[in-house]
């Protein structure tokens, strides 16, 4: 039985990983298996309830964490579950993948370390599925109408769900092969098992959600069609446009878009390739960009078999406590060492992998880190079959991200990864902002209003595709939300009962 005091008594304990050298072998996910269990009831019980719990504010879902801390530490699992799935269709999404800005805002957080929130929605959410009480919930009567959700990461699955379950008839039309959006195709197995994916998706199908896929709306399939089969169309598209480098030599070939080299990657485990057309086997890597997606694809190459690997960084080093400007309860910019980059460091270490060519990059030398912060990319250089063989960097200047005059070096590189970032939804010249008199936005995004609406009567906008990349959590939300302004929008008196937990203008928590 958890008592008020056990924040003191109690460390916060992390899930476990599996050693380094074992779990680059393969492509499963990282933590080590049954680890989190034994220890999660103990962890669960340092949970305050706080009067005001800023980790439900943190939370875009706004999940219920304290009910569900207190009901994990006194055993009561199935309520927990219960309350959990709440506020979110898919927990195990953001257990296993979620940066967590619950467990920043946690009370706990201002002089200690916060509750291991993350852990437990995971842990909670394994658990409801292993006892099989997770299960359709099929809507008892159909309302007659019909809604085309366009796109099927978690923004189109989450608005397809509550709109399935609110008795609308729901047809998924997804562009690629395969349903899941950035779940299936960007995000590798090794941060979420895909089995995961697909029993939600076999969830959904058995409440009545229909899937279609090679559907390019806008393109192929013409959107204005679309909306006169449905009475109402939500775009979730995501915000997939890849930002560039223009510098010289970026058109050598050994330089791809990190998208590229993802996708290929998590088609090996569907089983499409033996060996993607581009791996990072035997290769010099440099990975470009500090983000996820850079990490991403920095345990996606140390898993093919690089030979070494450098990510840059044009972003100076954070600290590793919170700067001033971004105080508690503010998801603050701090050093952090995803399970890739500790991968990254450790076979540096053990000479399994070369952190490149690390002349004249000292931090990294003293780090034995594979990152390289400040760091501008000049040009890349070429060999004689217009290969790239090298690549010019130099420190980039606070502020301006300029590279400072006199600090220009080279490094060997036969594969060049750029991770730069999303400027919007992908190709606006495609068919599918004007049939459906979609605006952009001057940040890149589709324009809506404060119900989700945008262009045509009818039509609504979700997820990265309004709000620019972001995060699943956030595309949860909004799916979650747009689907309440949907239903609203079917209703004959204009109503729902459906949550609403984020408007388009929501931003994470700051100062
Ligand atoms: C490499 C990478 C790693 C990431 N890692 C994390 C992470 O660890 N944690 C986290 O919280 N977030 C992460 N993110 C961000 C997260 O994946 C996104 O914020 C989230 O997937 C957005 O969901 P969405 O449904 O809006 O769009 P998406 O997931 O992008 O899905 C959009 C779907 O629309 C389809 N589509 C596009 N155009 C059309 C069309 N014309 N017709 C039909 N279908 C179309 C696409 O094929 C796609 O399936 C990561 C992003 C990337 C790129
Ligand atoms: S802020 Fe932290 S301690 Fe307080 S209720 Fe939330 S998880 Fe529990």
């Amino acid at each position: 039985m958890p008592d008020i005091w056990d924040f003191l008594r109690t460390a916060r304990q992390e899930w476990p990983l599996r050693p380094v050298p074992e779990r680059v072998q393969d492509w499963h996910e990282v933590h080590a298996p049954g680890r989190l269990l034994p220890i999660v009831e103990e962890q669960a019980s340092r949970c305050m309830d706080c009067g005001i719990p800023f980790c439900h504010h943190a939370c875009p879902l706004g999940n219920l964490i304290p009910e569900w801390n207190g009901l994990v530490a006194r055993d009561d699992w199935r309520q927990a579950a219960e309350r959990l799935h709440a506020t979110n269709n898919f927990p195990e999404f953001t257990g296993f993948l979620c940066p967590a800005p619950c467990e920043s805002g946690c009370v706990l957080a201002i002089d200690d370390a916060p509750v291991t929130i993350k852990a437990v929605e995971a842990a909670l959410a394994s658990r409801a599925w292993a006892e099989g009480w997770v299960r359709p919930q099929a809507p008892e009567r159909l309302s007659g109408k019909s809604v085309g959700v366009i796109g099927s990461g978690p923004a189109g699955l989450a608005c397809a769900q509550q709109l399935t379950r609110a008795g609308h008839t729901v047809v998924v039309y997804e562009r690629d092969d395969r349903v899941g959006g950035l779940l299936r195709y960007g995000i590798p197995e090794f941060k979420m098992d895909k089995d995961f994916l697909d029993r939600r998706l076999d969830q959904l199908a058995a409440e009545g959600t229909v899937f279609r896929t090679g559907m390019d709306v806008g393109g192929k399939v013409d959107a204005g069609a679309l909306m006169r089969r449905h009475d109402a169309v939500v775009v979730a598209v995501g915000s997939t446009a890849a930002r560039e480098l223009p510098v010289s030599g970026r058109e050598l070939a050994g330089v791809h878009q990190a998208m590229e080299y993802l996708v290929q990657a998590n088609r090996v485990q569907e089983g499409d390739y033996d060996r993607p057309p581009v791996s990072a086997e035997g290769h010099h890597v440099v990975i470009i960009g500090g983000g996820d997606t850079g990490a991403d694809c920095l345990g996606t190459a140390l898993r093919q078999g690089a030979a070494s690997v450098v990510q840059l960084d044009i972003k100076p080093q954070p600290g590793v406590d919170r700067a001033d400007d971004e105080p508690w309860p503010v998801h603050a910019r701090v050093h952090r060492m995803s399970p890739a980059h500790q991968e990254g460091q450790q076979l540096v270490r053990d000479g399994a992998v070369l952190a490149g060519d690390s002349s004249g990059l000292p931090q990294q030398e003293a780090l034995r880190d594979v990152r390289v912060f400040s760091a501008a990319t000049v040009r890349f250089q070429g060999d004689a079959d217009g290969r790239v063989k090298s690549l010019s960097l130099a420190d980039a200047e606070t502020g301006t991200r300029r590279p400072l005059p006199g600090t220009e070096r080279t490094i060997p590189v036969d594969l060049v990864l750029l991770a730069l970032g999303f400027s919007g939804p992908e190709n606006p010249e495609h068919g599918l902002a004007e049939q459906l008199d979609l605006r952009t936005t001057p940040a890149g995004a589709f324009a809506r209003d404060a119900a989700y609406s945008g262009g045509r009567p009818g039509v609504f906008v979700a997820g990265d595709a309004g709000r620019g990349q972001s995060l699943v959590v956030w595309a949860v939300a909004e799916g979650r939300a747009a689907a309440a302004c949907v239903d609203a929008y079917l209703s004959p008196r204009g109503v729902t009962s459906l949550p609403m937990p984020v408007v388009p203008g929501d931003r994470p928590m700051a100062l």
